[in-house]
């Protein structure tokens, strides 16, 4: 791993443009030699939505590191786990599996016979195909997360962590520096090789499933999470600092010692600002000796961001039942679509809000209703 960050602009989803792109960023990066290996690519596929809603890495995006990763002579293998993993999951509406079909790349389900592996804290369940692969090349997306307020290539880590299991780790981890604490154990406990961000378009608002698209118009490539994060979370505006993933990893100098100390190459980074990116509520208790404050007054409850569940759009499905993992929630008995919080229960991870695709989960604040 180095520490050099490339940036190119690129306005669309063309798959001659895009190949040439990641050609020139993976040089500049000195991405790592593929040659005869087998690798896997590792895309976002939170949900597997169309393309345009910029829940997923692109298939373009796909498609083209595929393409790359084959004319510099790997075996190519593709594959996520979102949340909800159904079975025979193979990422079709995402457009990804049809990238598999076109290039070749076979298609990997995470939930097939997973691995166990020692954590600082306890054990997790992961994909097998991790030890039985060369390299892994992870593609996130430019996205918000309502949680760890944005989604990066250390966040992208945890699709490895085959479907409901994930959930799991919310239960054990119970707050978002927790949480984030827990996604740079696991990022360190395998580091993926490399890292391509589709940043071309990207979502703002309530993500990293609810949210808005919004040109971006970039792509992104490191061997270094952490420079890639630090970077993208700046040009979405915000301070990277905050982001706890990043404050984790750079404390436990990990990847970086210091900002600094990226050898980036691209445009002035001034420059492709993304001025009026509709950022994350940053919460009140992102502090944390105020969020072990917080935790013991339960008035101050009534100021956290938290779920609110819109009746009308409903389609009772009960993913949101199902993926909750301290059972903070559950349906009417007499009507399926009205789903009920205990407040008092929910540790505020937003799996609800993720999962569901009909928009019937807010995160708002009980005071002042954002
Ligand atoms: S809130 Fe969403 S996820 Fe939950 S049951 Fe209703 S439609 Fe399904
Ligand atoms: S209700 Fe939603 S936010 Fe609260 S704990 Fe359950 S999944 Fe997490």
């Amino acid at each position: 791993m180095n520490n050099k960050l490339a940036i190119r602009k690129c306005k669309e989803y063309e798959l001659h443009e895009v190949f040439d792109i990641i050609s020139e960023i993976y040089k500049k990066t000195d991405g790592p030699d593929v040659m005869g290996k087998l690798v896997l690519l590792k895309p976002n596929i939170l949900t597997d939505d169309d393309p345009a809603k910029c829940i997923s890495t692109h298939p373009v995006v796909v498609e083209a590191m595929v393409r790359f990763l084959q004319a510099n002579g790997a075996t190519v293998f593709v594959g996520d786990s979102p949340a909800v993993h159904t079975q025979k999951f193979r990422g079709e509406k995402s457009g990804i599996y049809k990238v598999c079909e076109t290039t070749g790349a076979t298609w990997v389900d995470f939930t097939l016979n997973p691995i166990e592996k020692k954590l600082n804290k306890g054990k997790i369940k992961i994909a097998s195909i991790i030890d039985r692969v060369d390299l892994i090349i992870s593609i996130p997306k430019f996205k918000n997360h309502e949680l760890v307020y944005f989604t990066g290539a250390i966040k992208n880590t945890l699709g490895l962590v085959p479907g409901f299991s994930k959930g799991k780790q919310h239960a054990l981890h119970q707050d978002r520096n927790g949480f984030g604490e827990f996604l740079v154990d696991l990022t360190e406990l395998r580091t993926p090789d490399y890292f391509l961000m589709d940043g071309i378009m990207g979502m703002e608002g309530p993500g990293p499933g609810r949210g808005y698209p919004i040109e971006i118009g970039l792509l992104l490539g490191s061997t270094n999470p952490l420079a890639m994060d630090m970077i993208a979370s700046r040009i979405a505006g915000y301070d990277p600092m905050v982001v706890p993933t990043n404050r984790t990893a750079l404390f436990r100098k990990l990847w970086l010692q210091s900002e600094e100390d990226i050898e980036y190459d691209g445009p002035e980074i001034s420059t492709i600002l993304k001025n009026g990116f509709n950022k994350v509520p940053i919460s009140t208790n992102n502090n944390i000796a105020l969020q072990f404050v917080m935790k013991r007054i339960r008035f101050l409850r009534k100021f956290d961001r938290r779920p609110v569940f819109i009746h009308e759009n409903c389609t009772g499905c009960q993913k949101c039942v199902n993926i909750c993992p301290v059972k903070a929630i559950e349906p009417l008995p007499t009507k399926k679509t009205q789903i009920v919080l205990t407040d008092s229960k929910c540790i505020r991870c937003f799996c609800c809000s993720e999962v569901c695709t009909d928009n019937a989960v807010e995160i708002k604040r009980k005071v002042f209703g954002v």
